[in-house]
């Protein structure tokens, strides 16, 4: 869902704005309808924190690979020194 950022233009008060559909956006200060639109695209900002999770578990995902390879190296060279 789309969030906007909206300046005021009758009190100069900054919000964000869960927009749905047509719905007329007021300002939550002045009830005023003379607002202007930031250019903060917010859809740039949700897919950042979301691609940033996706790394920090890509990076999770890797580590635990590299775990379990280590493992399996440990065990297959004790196997052999004992075997
Ligand atoms: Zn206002």
């Amino acid at each position: 869902m789309p969030i906007f950022d909206y300046s005021c233009q009758a009190c100069g008060h900054q919000f964000e704005v869960l927009v749905r559909g047509k719905r007329t956006v007021r300002c939550p200060s002045c009830d005023s309808q003379d607002l202007k639109r930031l250019l903060s695209a917010p859809s740039l900002r949700t897919s950042g924190t979301r691609h940033k999770s996706l790394d920090s578990a890509r990076r999770r995902d890797a580590a635990q690979a590299k775990d379990r390879m280590h493992e399996q190296l440990q065990y297959e060279r004790s196997h052999d020194r004992h075997g």
